[in-house]
């Protein structure tokens, strides 16, 4: 099967990095992560087209146990595309991003409209964090699994971590993919 997976705040820790860029510490205050958008002195919405915002990209860790999943799913055959709302300027610091930090190769998909971009491209499971995404997948009836965040918790659907995933994952692989992924 295809899996659409979202880069910001899913697979890529952005959140911390702007808490440590804007705030002093990767330490995200609690009023904030009930927030899909922060709203910060300096934080534009263009702040991600600049020098400095690439650079929070290419600086920003990894959740643990994401690459590792993802290519656990690769190697049984599945495929992975990488679907995010980033400006395309963002292209090559995305790409090499996910190349150091050793994420499956696949697709590098540019798209606010994930919905469309989903049913275009025939993906058969979202991961997303993004509520306004997330629902926009869902619309067009494909199902989403969310990494779990603050401003997610009210949203409905199947919620995880990547630790968590590795092991639901790889059961599904080890049970020769007869399980849910094949639905
Ligand atoms: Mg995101």
């Amino acid at each position: 099967m295809l899996i659409g997976v979202d880069i910001c705040n899913t697979i890529a820790k952005i959140n911390e990095a702007l808490a440590l860029r804007f705030l002093g510490t990767s330490e995200i205050p609690q009023e904030l992560r009930k927030q899909r958008r922060w709203d910060l002195p300096g934080l534009s919405p263009d702040f991600f087209r600049t020098p400095e915002g690439l650079r929070l990209f290419s600086e920003a860790g990894p959740y643990e146990g994401a690459a590792e999943t993802l290519k656990k799913l690769v190697g049984a055959g599945h495929r992975v595309v990488y679907i995010t709302a980033r400006p395309k300027e963002s292209e090559l610091v995305t790409r090499r991003w996910l190349k150091e930090h050793g994420f499956p190769n696949g697709e590098v998909v540019f798209s606010e409209e994930k919905g469309e971009t989903c049913l275009d491209m025939d993906v058969q499971l979202m991961i997303e964090d993004d509520p306004v995404f997330a629902k926009q997948v869902k619309e067009v009836g494909i199902p989403v699994f969310m990494v779990r965040q603050g401003y997610n918790a009210d949203f409905p659907a199947l919620k995880m971590d990547w630790k968590m995933a590795g092991l639901l994952f790889g059961m599904v692989v080890s049970h020769n993919q007869k399980n849910i992924l094949n639905k």
